[in-house]
């Protein structure tokens, strides 16, 4: 493998170690049956850059068989301490391939490289949490009656199917795959058809850590058909997705007619409440970064900012200085932001924009002069004084827009905070411990941050939502317990 260091003349053939038009089943690397290929296209230049494979139902079928000999072999053999070393192998490769991961997602998914890099660390990070993690999983005894001994055994589920957008493919499969691995599943992986280059690297990282051949199969593909075929196949016992609302359901359906739990992850309209007891030069790089953060394609974005009308002017004059200096261009000149994921993504951004345009405008930052014409490239943009029940306060945009939403009182703040139909994120910005506690309460979201948001993604700290946001916590220990089941064992022995 040669070692770079993800400068802008690298290009793409230096920094690939495989071949991206394969798949990768029971640690081989396989064409697709149908032989079709996808183009892989850079979001910061609009220009092809790669093929993958276009699998479908016939892959898929390889991939679960693949997994089903993992399982009867010596994956489903081995020890909670086996995968741990081997999960903590796998993380150690990874952070060896930092930059070249870094590059493949910056190039892939327009990433600006120090987000790209943070992804890897957090890849990483999720190996060794899961890999220090799943020989603590304990079942209980259980006090019965007279004569008895109780207990529960915690088991995997079988194979499991992981389908994953675009957005942040390395973490989601970190905290996805990587817990499933640790409770001794053999998994199946969908990445987004917009982005498999670092899946099918992070495949290749597993194989090479000593991931036996089945426990870690990756199927590229279109989502309506390699996609739907996984979610939908009997062999699979768990399905976990991450992506938008209309498939999320499209997947739960498919799931139960298999009778088989899934975990949704789908997004949010999340929000940050900021009262005027607040330490308000603090919060701002909070309240401007997680909006903008990967040009605000992330599911846990806070897209809404609720702030008291004391420190209503202050709060978006701050907000909007930050805006003005906001710069977007490719991703491997590593701006603040890098273009969006496609040309389709770009336009149901600027459709919401229009729908905007009644709004005022606080702020927006800008796009560098030389950016290529052709990349998916879109302005982030302040809105204040927006309705709470206004389209663009209640919708998931998915793009580099955030609104500002003045209130009164604490009640008041509440009622906008839980009046959408998402419960993903949410955080408080108050000096005021009492009020810190309710409104944690009262929040009907998956996470509630004070003052601060997001807690730097730490990936100990359970994750999902509510609501259309979707059910099922990954992320901590309580993936573990998701991604395995629960065995009770009564023996009499009088
Ligand atoms: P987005 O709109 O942000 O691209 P999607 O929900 O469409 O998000 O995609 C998330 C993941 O779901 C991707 O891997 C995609 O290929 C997959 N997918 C899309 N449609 C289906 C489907 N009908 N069945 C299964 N997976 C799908």
């Amino acid at each position: 493998m040669n070692s770079t260091s993800g400068k802008e003349k690298d290009t793409i053939e230096n920094q690939l170690w495989f071949d991206p038009s394969l798949c990768f089943i029971g640690n081989q690397w396989l064409p697709a049956k149908s032989g079709k290929l996808l183009d892989v296209y850079d979001p910061s230049t609009g220009e092809q850059i790669s093929k993958i494979s276009r699998g479908d139902q016939a892959d898929i079928d390889s991939a679960i068989s693949q997994a089903k000999f993992a399982l009867s072999n010596e994956w489903g053999n081995s020890t909670a301490v086996e995968r741990g070393r081997i999960l903590y192998r796998i993380g150690q490769l990874v952070l060896e391939n930092t930059d070249r991961l870094a590059f493949l997602e910056a190039s892939d998914v327009g990433k600006p490289l120090k987000q790209a890099k943070a992804d890897v660390s957090a890849l990483a990070r999720y190996m060794e949490f899961y890999a220090g993690a799943v020989d603590k999983v304990h079942g209980n005894t259980i006090p019965f009656l007279d004569g008895y001994t109780v207990y529960t055994l915690r088991e995997a589920h079988g194979v499991t199917g992981h389908i994953i957008p675009w957005n942040y493919p390395m973490q989601i499969i970190g905290r996805s795959v990587g817990a499933a691995l640790a409770m001794g599943n053999a998994t199946v992986l969908k990445p987004a058809e917009e982005a498999c280059l670092t899946a099918l690297a992070f495949a290749d990282l597993a194989r090479q850590a000593g991931l036996p051949a089945g426990a870690l199969n990756v199927v590229p593909g279109l989502g309506t058909e390699a996609g739907a075929a996984l979610a939908r196949h009997r062999g699979v016992r768990h399905v976990s997705f991450t992506g938008s609302v209309n498939v999320g359901k499209q997947i739960q359906t498919a799931a139960a007619q298999n009778v088989v739990p899934v975990t949704l992850e789908l997004g949010g309209k999340s929000p940050q409440i900021v009262f005027e007891d607040a330490d308000i030069d603090a919060a701002i790089p909070y309240l401007v970064n997680a909006g903008i953060q990967n040009a605000g394609q992330t599911c846990s974005a806070s897209s809404r900012i609720l702030v008291q009308q004391g420190v209503y002017k202050e709060v978006v004059h701050k907000m909007a200085e930050r805006y003005r200096q906001l710069r977007v261009g490719p991703a491997l000149q590593d701006r603040d932001l890098g273009p969006l994921i496609s040309r389709r993504q770009k336009s149901i951004v600027e459709d919401y924009l229009e729908k905007g345009r009644d709004l005022p405008i606080a702020s927006q930052g800008s796009i560098d002069a030389d950016a290529p014409n052709r990349g998916h490239y879109v302005v982030p943009v302040l809105f204040s004084d927006v309705p709470p029940d206004h389209v663009l306060a209640q919708q998931e945009i998915f793009g580099p827009v955030q609104v500002v939403i003045p209130f009164v009182d604490e009640g008041e703040a509440l009622q906008i905070a839980n009046g959408t139909d998402y419960g993903l994120v949410a955080s408080i910005w108050t000096r005021d411990g009492a009020r810190q506690m309710r409104m944690a309460k009262k929040i009907r979201s998956g996470q509630v941050f004070i003052n601060n948001y997001g807690a730097g993604g730490g990936v100990e700290l359970p994750f999902g939502g509510t609501g259309l946001s979707g059910h099922g916590r990954e992320k901590g220990f309580e993936a573990l317990y998701g991604f395995s089941q629960l065995k009770t064992v009564a023996a009499l022995h009088g």
